[in-house]
């Protein structure tokens, strides 16, 4: 605690005096995007990241490693004040023990984003209600948790899923048969499919003294298990209060600080815990445009130990993915309250290569807008 206090003092003389440098693993979009919240603010950045020219790149230094490398590792910490991290997945014992400056937001939150049975314990731990779930390591626990549970269920890896990958529908008994050695013979989860009207996500950004600041909740649409686009929305005041107490308590125990989004499944008057990322978050892109302050701000704000962004007033917003191909620049340019990001990356069929938020003083105004956004685009309107 000392020590803590010790570094946030350090801190503030350093942002009064000359630029504080924030290392990010990752050198992403979600890195990209940082950088370019980050140096109004007058910050520095210095992205580890194993690709030869990460987008990030163009708002920063970049140490060209792969993320493991704890000597690469150690020579980030020693350029900069803070580290922070682009993507759940870096690996925590690497950075962790090869930082000599604090890495945000801490260890047990990476560790438990990296392993799906301990975030749901943790869920649990945290008063977060979850789907009923079971951790299995072998067909024949696989077989037990079918008895459990009943059908229809979902099965997940554990470790390194994302974007709905590593995951497997069992609706009846014959979908069940040798899944564990089809899946990769790895540890999995499987949870009840359980049916929801809709997907949301709240983020929050919390500082080291816990203040904690909550963005409105956002209404999020997948395809192929892909973010395909989310917009701002307007719930039960009982669904709200459920998000913003899910994200105190949870933040709490994790002694959390930077940005984190918990995604729900939500009924009329239930949120159920889905999972969380102990980052930015796709479904807050939305935040450059609409709210006061940004995700990426704010996240630099509570890692930096600066004061965090007030979010007193937003305009409800939506935002659509570019997934594989972007549009001509003019084509989006043209549309009034609508807001091109480019994240400069190569084209490739499933890459996300940017996305187009847009705003309006009315919440009933989001939909049409991104439906007319898809349609320009040459795509089919909606959730797949
Ligand atoms: P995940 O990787 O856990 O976010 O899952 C990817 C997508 O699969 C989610 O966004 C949901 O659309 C769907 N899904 C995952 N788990 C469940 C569940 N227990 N019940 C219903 N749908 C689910």
């Amino acid at each position: 605690m000392h020590k803590r206090r010790a570094f946030w003092r350090n801190l503030t003389r350093a942002t009064a005096n000359d630029a504080m440098r924030v290392g990010v693993i990752g050198g992403g979009q979600l890195g990209r995007m940082m950088g370019l919240a980050g140096l109004p603010l007058g910050l520095d950045f210095v992205f580890l990241d194993p690709a030869d020219a990460p987008c990030a790149a163009a708002v920063g230094k970049h140490i060209c490693a792969p993320f493991d490398d704890s000597s690469a590792i150690r020579s980030l910490a020693q350029q900069c004040d803070v580290l922070t991290f682009e993507f759940e997945n870096a690996s925590a014992d690497s950075l962790f023990s090869s930082s000599n400056v604090p890495v945000w937001p801490g260890k047990s939150a990476l560790l438990a984003a990296q392993e799906r049975a301990v975030e749901k314990s943790l869920f649990e731990r945290s008063g977060i209600p979850v789907a009923p779930w079971r951790s299995v390591d072998s067909q024949q626990e696989l077989d037990r948790a079918i008895e459990d549970l009943g059908f229809p269920l979902i099965a997940k890896t554990r470790r390194l899923g994302y974007d709905g990958k590593g995951q497997q529908r069992i609706r009846a008994r014959e979908d069940a048969d040798a899944l564990f050695d089809a899946m990769g013979g790895v540890g999995l989860l499987v949870e009840r499919l359980v049916s929801f009207d809709m997907e949301l996500s709240v983020i929050g950004a919390r500082s080291a003294n816990g203040d904690l600041v909550v963005y409105p909740l956002t209404r999020n649409e997948h395809r192929h298990g892909i973010l395909h686009r989310s917009q701002t929305v307007r719930v039960a005041r009982e669904l709200q209060r459920q998000a913003v107490r899910h994200l105190r308590t949870l933040t709490m125990a994790l002694d959390y600080v930077g940005v984190i989004a918990i995604e729900f499944f939500a009924t009329k008057d239930l949120l159920l815990g889905n999972e969380f990322a102990p980052r930015v978050h796709n479904s807050g892109h939305w935040t450059q445009d609409g709210a006061p302050y940004s995700q990426f701000e704010n996240h630099l704000r509570a890692v930096c130990g600066l004061p965090l962004g007030r979010l007193d007033s937003h305009l409800h917003s939506g935002m659509l993915n570019l997934i594989g191909r972007m549009p001509q620049a003019s084509e989006v340019l043209s549309l009034p309250n609508t807001f091109l990001h480019d994240y400069a990356k190569a084209p490739r069929a499933g890459r996300k290569l940017g996305h187009i938020n847009c705003t309006a003083k009315d919440e009933s105004h989001i939909s049409p807008a991104l439906d007319a956004l898809e349609r320009a685009l040459g795509e089919s309107p909606g959730a797949a």
